[in-house]
């Protein structure tokens, strides 16, 4: 099995990682209520997706 010759400096491997950064979620509002919620996901506070009731809510 081929092996690396040479340890890898520190620089190097923090050059690979820069781009190892998460960026944080983008919420859209809610058409219903206008709530921010992540897209595809059923909305937190009217339990609506796709313009059906999916999840009963107290209110
Ligand atoms: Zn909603």
């Amino acid at each position: 099995m081929a092996v690396p010759k040479r340890k890898h400096s520190n620089s190097r491997t923090g050059k690979r990682r820069s781009h190892h950064a998460m960026k944080p979620k983008q919420l859209q509002s809610c058409p219903r209520c206008g709530t921010p919620q992540p897209s595809h996901v059923v909305c937190p506070n009217c339990g609506q997706y796709m313009g059906r009731t999916l999840v009963e809510t107290e209110e």
